[in-house]
């Protein structure tokens, strides 16, 4: 089963992927993940990607493509994945289905997880993430058990940079369009399916539980 999920910056996206991988034992596919690490590590993807997600906008496509092209092909990947957060261009869906083709597989359903703006801006200032393990968190919505502590290693939960105020919005603002023009390209494709997003996240999870268990499994 390889699906995509599709939303603005905060709309859930990361949160319901970790679950469907979970439920389905396929691999979490991030973008924004996979450049954390790589800055993290100080790798020179690392140090390519830096500038454009401290400033809130997106790293350029050919870097993002190949990053993604090399990692669909793994062995994990065979039984299917879950992409988030890419494609966010149309240039980069273009290039994920020459890719599909390529590996003679297609994309089942793309997930287009919707969150007005306003939701948006609490769900990403309220946002921590574990700084060792990258599990996500909310200081209201999804509190840890224990206050800036990871539930799942123990580590310290810590807020990314490009979650400070300032980059919120202007995040949102790099996106909109390219959102918009990529939920045309997949509903042309028949492929795209629309979740509100704004309900809990188990109501959430749940409502596209059913959508897949109707239309892919
Ligand atoms: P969010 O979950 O809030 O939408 P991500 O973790 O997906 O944020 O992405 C963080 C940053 O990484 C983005 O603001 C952008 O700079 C970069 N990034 C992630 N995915 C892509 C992509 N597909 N294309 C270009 N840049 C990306
Ligand atoms: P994205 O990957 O789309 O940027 P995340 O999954 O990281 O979004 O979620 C953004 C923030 O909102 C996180 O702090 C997360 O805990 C919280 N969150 C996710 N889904 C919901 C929901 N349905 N209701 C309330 N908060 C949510
Ligand atoms: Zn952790």
């Amino acid at each position: 089963m390889n699906l995509v999920f599709l939303g603005l910056p905060g709309a859930g996206k990361g949160t319901q992927a970790q679950i469907l991988a979970k439920k389905y034992n396929i691999p979490h596919i991030s973008t924004g993940d996979i450049f954390r690490n790589a800055i993290k590590n100080e790798t020179p993807l690392g140090v390519k990607a830096k500038e454009y997600i401290d400033s809130g906008e997106l790293v350029p496509d050919e870097v993002t493509n190949g990053i993604v092209k090399e990692r669909l092909q793994k062995e994990d990947c065979n039984q299917g994945f879950i992409l988030d957060g890419y494609p966010r261009t149309l240039d980069q869906a273009e290039a994920l289905d020459e890719n599909m083709n390529q590996l003679d597989r297609k994309l089942d359903l793309v997930i287009y997880t919707k969150v007005k703006e306003s939701e948006l801006i609490k769900r990403l200032t309220g946002r921590r993430i574990c700084e060792d393990c990258g599990a996500t968190y909310h200081v209201e919505f999804d509190p840890p058990e224990v206050e800036a502590i990871c539930d799942k290693c123990g580590g310290n939960l810590i807020q990314r940079d490009d979650d400070k105020e300032e980059t919120v919005e202007k995040r949102i603002n790099v996106n909109k369009d390219k959102t918009d023009q990529l939920i045309n390209y997949y509903n042309k494709k028949d492929i795209l399916i629309e979740i509100d997003a704004e309900k809990e996240i188990d109501a959430v999870s749940n409502e596209i539980v059913d959508v897949i268990e109707e239309k892919v499994k």
